[in-house]
């Protein structure tokens, strides 16, 4: 068999093609990394192989699967994305329970239902408990690929049972004992119901781009950490930081406060304005911390 589409310079992308080709490709899988886009663009090429009827090259491009999964109207091929709701979004128990119920039922046109679910990370401890029943008892016919930005929001439980392919692999340096300093007394002030001291930890971005570039990673990670602690999630010898945030934010908060940072980064790499992604900052995970009081 033929697996047409992929980059065959990837690491990631040779071992998807190869466990297609051997038919093995595994029934749960996390792709983890890169931007949200490239996560979508790469689940879309997955979810064509594995839909396209045809025996000998897959995707054909021709075939009714084909043509239906390139428009992105597939009946078997199942967007979620995480309900809105006043706060940040994030997946609903029901939603996830929906998916669970749905996943028996039998595929519409295709041999398989493949779900595409967006922004996995983004379910707290219950909705992925609701969801550990699909892994747990998986259906025959049924296929996951979830999408995430940082895999340490998920609990030990999911992510035992699903295959991870990481796609943001670019090389981090060590970061500067400034930016460390940086995103520490960022991530402390987020603890204190106080403006001021955010904008004064903020401070030491004025000027400086490229500590704020560096620093931004840095909290995500300080964030995600205290979110693992929040869940339950193995860590080792949780200490420092994480922990102090762990301890006063919800974990509500901290998603919002991981999202923030992500599209502040983003925003950075577009050639936002320097003095207002500063602000942006601020205020974005001011009202991060805020909304859960
Ligand atoms: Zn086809």
């Amino acid at each position: 068999m033929i697996v047409k589409g992929f980059d065959l310079t990837s690491a990631t992308e040779n071992l998807i093609v190869e466990s297609i080709k051997a038919n093995h490709f595994p029934h749960a899988v996390l792709i983890e990394g890169s931007g949200a886009a490239q996560r979508a663009a790469l689940a879309d090429k997955i979810a064509l192989a594995l839909i396209c009827g045809n025996k000998e090259t897959v995707p054909c491009g021709e075939c009714s699967d084909c043509i239906k999964a390139s428009h992105r109207s597939h009946p078997d091929i199942i967007y979620r994305e995480p309900d809105s709701g006043t706060s940040a979004p994030l997946y609903k128990v029901e939603s996830i329970r929906k998916i669970v119920e749905d996943c028996y039922v039998l595929p519409n046109e295709a041999d398989v239902k493949i779900y595409i679910i967006a922004d996995a990370d983004k379910m707290n401890i219950s909705a992925q408990n609701a969801f550990l029943k699909t892994l747990e008892e998986p259906s025959a016919h049924s296929m996951y690929i979830l999408l995430c930005s940082a895999k340490e929001a998920f609990l030990p439980t999911i992510l035992s049972r699903v295959t991870l392919f990481n796609i943001g692999e670019e090389e981090r340096e060590e970061a500067s004992e400034e930016a460390k300093n940086a995103a520490d007394a960022v991530a402390l002030a987020l603890t204190q119901a106080n403006e001021y001291e955010i904008l004064k930890a903020a401070g030491v971005f004025d000027k400086n781009q490229k500590l704020l570039t560096e620093t931004l990673p840095l909290l995500e990670e300080i964030f995600a950490q205290a979110l693992r602690i929040k869940l339950d999630a193995a860590v080792d010898e949780p200490t420092g930081t994480p922990v102090t945030l762990a301890r006063t934010l919800s974990s509500a908060a901290l998603l919002r406060l991981i999202d923030s940072a992500e599209k502040i980064a983003a925003g950075i790499k577009q050639n936002a304005n320097l003095n207002l992604t500063i602000v942006r900052l601020c205020t974005c995970f001011r009202s991060a911390v805020k909304e859960q009081e």
